[in-house]
């Protein structure tokens, strides 16, 4: 049988259809059996619940994602909470959260992207980060705080920092990894950052350049970090794809766990 990845998309949000395409393309690509649900914005919580709860049901389907943001009348926690944990490839349900935070990580789905970052972390500086300063700016529950407990649980000296942190140039230089996830253009610069440091650029914002015409940046500044930094991920090219790989990743073991009869 082939891993079975179901994609709900509400309402029209274009960033999100570009996503949601290439998570659906990926999975194709992989010899997996895809299927996307795109619904239109005005649909009830409780019609997409009842759609959740099916795929919940559908033997075929071992993963379901339900791309965020839902539109303002949907609660999307209640939502999240709908999906069966053992299906939840996000890691998104409180229990697949809980899970990580107790640290339980041989049970959890880890959200994909900063488990795609943690990859490029530990490619950079080997398996061993025990005793580095890790900061990550942004505390999203969808990559900020999972990225601070991946990080703490291979014993990193953590900071979580945020808007509210007052000096977050002088925190950044303290960091020997540093991971940005906050959705301002460049805010990064090369100035910020320790030499050596490995810094993931979780960022994705739209600009637009001369002639009109739009392009992608991240949160770092790439040229100026790229002086400084010991290793620096691109955008687009560098998260995006690893967030990707990992779906692709925690719904094989979703897969394998289901027909096996047992949890992941
Ligand atoms: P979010 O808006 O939920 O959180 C942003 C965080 O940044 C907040 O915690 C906020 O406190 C912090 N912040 C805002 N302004 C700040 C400032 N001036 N200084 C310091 N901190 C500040 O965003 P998110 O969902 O965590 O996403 C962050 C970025 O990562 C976005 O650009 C998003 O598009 C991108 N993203 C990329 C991927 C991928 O696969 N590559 C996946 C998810 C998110």
């Amino acid at each position: 049988m082939k891993p079975g990845l179901a994609v709900v998309i509400v309402g029209e949000d274009p960033a999100s259809q570009v996503y949601v395409a290439s998570k659906s393309k990926m999975a194709k690509e992989c010899g997996f059996h895809s299927v996307q649900h795109t619904l239109s914005a005005d649909i009830s919580e409780a019609e997409l619940r009842a759609l959740v709860a099916d795929l919940n049901a559908d033997p075929a389907v071992h993963g379901i994602l339900v791309q965020l943001p839902l539109p303002q009348h949907i609660d999307s926690g209640a939502v999240i909470r709908t999906i069966d944990p053992d299906k939840d490839v996000d890691g998104f349900h409180v229990v697949n959260v809980g899970r990580l935070g107790a640290g339980e990580l041989d049970g959890a789905f880890v959200p994909c992207t900063p488990a795609g970052a943690m990859l490029m972390i530990e490619r950079a500086r080997g398996r061993d980060l025990s005793g580095l300063s890790a900061v990550v700016i942004g505390r999203s529950n969808i990559v900020g705080k999972p990225m601070a407990a991946l990080l703490l649980s291979v014993d990193c000296t953590v900071t979580i920092a945020h808007s509210r942190t007052p000096d977050l140039e002088a925190t950044c230089r303290d960091a020997d990894v540093l991971v940005v996830a906050v959705g301002r253009a460049e805010m990064v610069r090369g100035s910020w950052i320790k030499p050596g440091a490995t810094v993931i650029d979780v960022g994705i914002n739209r600009v637009s350049g001369v002639y009109g015409k739009s392009h992608l940046v991240g949160d770092v500044h790439f040229d100026s970090a790229a002086e400084v930094a010991g290793a620096l991920t691109p955008v687009p090219g560098g998260v995006g794809p690893m967030t990707v790989a990992c779906l692709l990743r925690n719904t094989l073991v979703a897969a394998r766990a289901q027909l096996a009869g047992g949890a992941a």
